[in-house]
């Protein structure tokens, strides 16, 4: 046990991904992939079972990172969602970071409804006096339609309950919704459904991002069948614009500038939708340059 106590890196397995804002912190990556993995369009960690790694490896991440990273003060907790994780490994986890990473003033982790709705209020609030304060949620569409057909697994009123529960821990909730998901047909419906939802969690943060049709996934299949189309660029840009003008958010970001997205906004909200519609605009009539397609990435 030694030898992995003492390793001279941090235990990283296949495909890691965090939000762009998590750019700067420790990755810290205690489960593999993602407990639901059944999105349509998600194909990041379709080449990884869903496991909770050792703790013995996690500590030796911990113990590597308290040797090295002094200078990062936030962690973020890797795989798809951690939060799934029993209460009290979970707990234990953030523990050792305390204990060994005193300087890191936040954690934050990707979560879906179903790993906060197996938590009890009170684990929530005790997490986040452990440290565990900030929760990014994958929200996509507030479109019930459109959930069902990507297999998001819940319904927008049990994805609004489960923001609220974050939030009601005291913790802070960044949603993330996805341009081009409901196809070109239901763009719209999808863009005033999701503005609705996000309007009615509130959050933090807003991430939009686009969807990018990835070869083996479900959604790509789809498309290649001919039964799913993406919005062109314009289409997509109209999509952002129709969204943010049914968003109202009382003390809020909006953004949508995500590696995947062709134009990138970012605005607080309520005071800047105004700057945000123009932007889209300029956009739409050519005076702004779009991401080429080479640059974009999930
Ligand atoms: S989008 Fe999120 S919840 Fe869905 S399969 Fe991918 S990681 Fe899991």
């Amino acid at each position: 046990m030694d030898s992995i106590l003492e390793s001279e890196g941090m235990h990283y397995e296949g495909n890691c991904i965090r939000p762009p804002s998590e750019a700067y912190s420790i990755l810290l990556q205690v489960t593999l992939g993602c407990s639901h993995n059944q999105c349509t369009f998600c194909g990041t960690y379709k080449d990884k079972r869903f496991r909770i790694k050792d703790d013995q490896i996690i500590l030796s991440d911990i113990l590597f990172a308290s040797k090295y990273m002094r200078r990062q003060d936030r962690v973020f907790l890797m795989d798809g969602d951690a939060l799934i994780i029993p209460q009290k490994r979970l707990m234990w986890i953030l523990e050792r970071i305390k204990e060994h990473l005193p300087w890191v003033k936040r954690v934050g982790t990707y979560a879906n409804t179903k790993s906060i709705h197996m938590k009890s209020d009170q684990e929530l609030v005790e997490l986040r006096e452990r440290g565990l304060s900030k929760i990014y949620l994958g929200v996509e569409t507030g479109d019930d339609e459109v959930r069902k057909k990507i297999h998001k697994g819940t319904s927008t009123q049990h994805c609004l309950e489960m923001g609220k529960k974050v939030k009601d821990a005291g913790m802070e909730l960044v949603v993330m919704v996805l341009l081009g998901i409901a196809g070109k047909e239901r763009s719209l419906v999808h863009a005033r459904a999701t503005g609705e939802l996000l309007s009615a969690m509130d959050p933090s943060y807003v991430a939009a991002l686009t969807v990018i049709l990835i070869p083996g996934t479900p959604l790509w299949e789809e498309h290649e069948k001919g039964d799913f189309e993406m919005p062109d660029e314009q289409g997509l840009l109209l999509e952002m614009k129709e969204m943010i003008s049914h968003t109202h958010l009382s003390n809020g970001i909006f953004a949508s500038n995500h590696a995947s997205n062709y134009l990138p906004v970012k605005v607080h909200l309520p005071e800047g939708k105004q700057e945000a519609m123009d932007r889209i605009d300029a956009a739409l009539r050519g005076e702004i340059g779009l991401k080429p397609e080479w640059m974009r990435a999930f």
